[in-house]
């Protein structure tokens, strides 16, 4: 790995159990290589990013190097991941704008063919960066309204984009939620029941942004009773954007959220086909139903 990129490593341990090592990578070819971003974040990354290195490095299919960036308020410039590095790019990140290079070297990356997946609060992140909104197609919170786009939702099964005035980004209190597909035939949803159980997480509700050459893969009711909106609220999302791919999952407030099989499922599947348009894996026999969540240790 570049000298320079070698101070950002706060989770080199976990690499290495991955068998990243120099000596390694050879035998790891044909797996897809995962770059994890995180270092700043209103949530607990430090407890959520084993969490997703785990997953990644269970099914099989991915290898993951982590890239931390330094903390808030130092000096982003030393933040240089080698993006073409990867296949894919996953974001656990919700802090600081990075480097303009870094900024524009990501752009590059994602409009040349890349892959980018977008995890919780990173679809928080980067409210002035109008690229990267283009990229998630809706975010929220940091100042975002509708100058920012549509906010986009379900309403009695109908696809709406509402361009009226209102605030942008909210969830009610935590609690287990329906995941309904909406676009069965979408490759990350294909063989999925058609409705799930997820495990304990925030519902986001509200979320705006430009939505241009957005797919709305699943929907979670957002209950009045609960906090929420009475509205049906996207929850998987795919964006195209130049020539990459982006799956973009609002869940995943915490560590417990994220052992949800139902979740850790739509994420391998959007991460592999963010990566490669294609997805091969299938669909886990612990998969959550309608009645039942499923979480992992
Ligand atoms: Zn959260």
């Amino acid at each position: 790995m570049p000298r320079s990129f070698a101070g950002c490593w706060a989770t080199v341990g976990v690499a290495m159990v991955l068998g990243l090592s120099g000596a390694s990578r050879g035998a790891e070819t044909e797996k897809l290589r995962v770059l994890l971003i995180d270092g700043q974040n209103n949530h607990e990354w430090q407890k959520t990013t084993p969490v997703l290195v785990q997953a990644l490095k269970e099914s099989g299919r991915f290898v993951a190097d982590v890239a931390t960036t330094p903390p808030a308020g130092e000096e982003m410039a030393r933040f240089k991941p080698q993006f073409a590095e990867y296949d894919v790019v996953m974001s656990n990140y919700n802090g600081e704008r990075w480097s303009p290079e870094t900024e524009a070297a990501f752009i590059e990356y994602l409009g040349g063919g890349g892959g980018f997946v977008s995890v919780h609060a990173a679809d928080n992140a980067f409210a002035d960066w109008p690229e990267y909104n283009e990229a998630i197609g809706l975010g929220g919170w940091f100042g975002r309204d509708a100058t920012w786009g549509p906010y986009v939702y379900y309403k009695n099964d109908e696809l709406v984009v509402d361009d009226s005035p209102g605030r942008c980004g909210g969830h009610g209190k935590q609690h287990e939620f329906i995941v309904r597909t909406r676009a069965p035939e979408h490759p990350i949803m294909q063989g999925l029941p058609e409705e799930w159980l997820h495990a304990q997480d925030e519902l986001y509700d509200t979320l705006r942004g430009p939505a241009k050459n957005m797919t709305v893969l699943a929907t979670a009711y957002s209950d009045p009773a609960t906090g929420g909106t009475g509205r049906d609220e996207p929850s998987l999302m795919t964006i195209d954007y130049g020539k990459g791919r982006v799956f973009h999952t609002t869940m995943g407030h915490a560590d417990y959220s994220m052992r949800c099989a139902g979740f850790i499922t739509t994420l391998l599947r959007g991460t592999e086909w963010a990566a490669t348009g294609k997805v091969t894996m299938g669909v886990p026999e612990d998969f959550p139903t309608a009645e039942r969540s499923r979480s992992r240790e």
